[in-house]
């Protein structure tokens, strides 16, 4: 089935509505003109009745010229030697047009002394209206006046209307349709603008935008609806780019020193102990290279909402002392204290995995980025109804421009270059990605010289837990 555009639906149904409102205005109308017309008819009958009554004064018939004058008086002609009857009580008709007759029903109203007003076909040409009157002297009925009139003016003004009717309405409705069609195209036509528009925007001038009406209408909002949509479009493909472009850089590091490591070794015999170094060394290569894919894969995943989560009331103040365990000694062996704060025994619901793999990138990037002597401390506390994990250092801290920037992924700050550390700038991205999974999110105090502090908030489970104590510290 062929679907109707837009335009030619609008016109459609203007046109029907219209066609119906015409419809009923016109037989509204006809109704009142019948309705108008008939009570005038019955109106001039009933005058020349009362005054024909008012002259009878007891005669049982009048001189025509005298019903003639009468006739004319109220309806302009003279009809009478038609529609004129005079009978009496008992019905028999004393002067007047031999077509007319008594009915029984104009007889009995008589005899009650009310009026009858009939319309009598098959006498004329045209139906005729016909009034029985009673004339009633000294509470007796003396005789019947009986006028009529045809009713072929009425029924001609009648047609008339209707013939007119029948003419006006096509046209009207042709009219109103050709206008209906003319102004929805006028409406309609930025809609085809922009469509013809937006089908030109393309990967390749995704900068283009649609030009708005300008008219702060619907349409106006329609355009910048979708130049928003274009940004975000826009947006997202410059980072599937960069995204893209860092990927294989970061890549193409580890891989290009794999590979020279490997030529180097072909070159010539070696001793087992020189291929033991160059296989080793390959092998931290290889386990950069590993943990790189592995970070992205998360992040994708994350992203697609189809990271994989073993969901559980996790126990926090144990994972906390269970990371504090892991990452002691290599702070230690870095000159950072890694301690314990206050501790809340609390718990959230998540996957006790991916929660640990968030709390450790804030450990090793706090305890990478916290120069010889200083200090890393891990506290946690209930914040805002949250369960709330606190890394806290003393490091090279995170100037506030840098700081919306530093969850971005591949992001290194120009100070964390300079210090030598080799991270690939994924860490906080993953990090906020499984918090942000979990329901929660990560807030940061930070300022050069002064430290860091990372806040990673999580949706509070109550448990009965056990209770923390001073010993569990160490
Ligand atoms: P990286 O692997 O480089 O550590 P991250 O995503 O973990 O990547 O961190 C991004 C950047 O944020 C780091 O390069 C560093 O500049 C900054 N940063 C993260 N944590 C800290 C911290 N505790 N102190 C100072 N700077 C930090």
């Amino acid at each position: 089935m062929r679907i109707l555009s837009i335009r030619a639906r609008l016109t459609l149904w203007y046109s029907s509505l219209l066609a119906l409102t015409l419809l009923l205005l016109g037989g509204v109308c006809y109704g009142l003109l019948s309705y108008s017309l008939a009570r005038d008819v019955d109106a001039s009958l009933n005058s020349v009745a009362r005054a024909l009554e008012e002259r009878s004064h007891g005669r049982g018939s009048f001189p025509p010229s005298e019903v003639d004058e009468v006739f004319r008086r109220f309806f302009g002609f003279s009809p009478w030697e038609r529609y004129f009857g005079m009978f009496d009580p008992g019905g028999r008709m004393d002067s007047g047009s031999g077509k007319l007759r008594l009915s029984p029903k104009a007889r009995k109203n008589a005899a009650e002394g009310r009026f009858t007003f009939e319309t009598i076909e098959g006498i004329a040409e045209y139906p005729v209206r016909i009034l029985t009157r009673p004339v009633i002297r000294g509470g007796r009925l003396v005789n019947l006046i009986q006028v009529g009139m045809s009713l072929q003016n009425t029924e001609s003004t009648k047609r008339t209307f209707l013939f007119t009717l029948a003419a006006v309405f096509p046209v009207a409705l042709l009219l109103a349709g050709g206008g209906g069609w003319l102004l929805a195209r006028r409406a309609l036509s930025p809609v085809d603008r922009m469509a013809e528009a937006a089908r030109k925007i393309s990967v390749e001038n995704l900068a283009e935008r649609l030009s708005d009406p300008g008219k702060g209408d619907e349409l106006s909002r329609l355009a910048r609806t979708l130049n928003e949509m274009l940004d975000r479009l826009e947006n997202s493909f410059h980072q599937v780019r960069r995204f893209s472009a860092d990927a294989s850089h970061e890549l193409q590091t580890p891989l290009t020193i794999l590979k020279g490591e490997m030529e180097v070794a072909l070159r010539m015999e070696r001793s087992p102990e020189e291929y033991r170094r160059i296989l080793e060394s390959g092998l931290e290569e290889i386990d950069r290279i590993s943990r790189l894919v592995d970070g992205l894969l998360l992040l994708a995943r994350s992203e697609a909402r189809a990271l994989k989560m073993d969901l559980q009331p996790v126990d926090l103040l144990h994972l906390v002392q269970e990371v504090h365990g892991h990452y002691k000694e290599p702070a230690n062996s870095r000159n950072v204290t890694l301690a314990l704060g206050p501790l809340s025994p609390l718990s959230a619901q998540g996957d006790k995995g991916h929660l640990r793999r968030a709390l450790v990138n804030l450990v090793d990037n706090a305890i990478k980025y916290t120069p010889d002597g200083g200090r890393v401390t891990l506290s946690l506390e209930q914040r805002d109804g949250r369960a709330c994990l606190i890394v806290e250092d003393t490091g090279i801290g995170i100037p506030e421009e840098e700081q919306s920037r530093i969850f971005e992924r591949f992001y290194r700050s120009q100070a964390a270059l300079s210090m030598g550390e080799g991270g690939h700038g994924l860490g906080l991205c993953i990090a906020r990605s499984i918090v942000e999974t979990h329901g929660g999110r990560i807030e940061i105090d930070s300022a050069p010289g002064r430290g860091s502090t990372f806040a990673l908030l999580l949706p509070l489970v109550t448990l009965p837990s056990r209770a923390w104590s001073a010993g569990d510290c160490f």
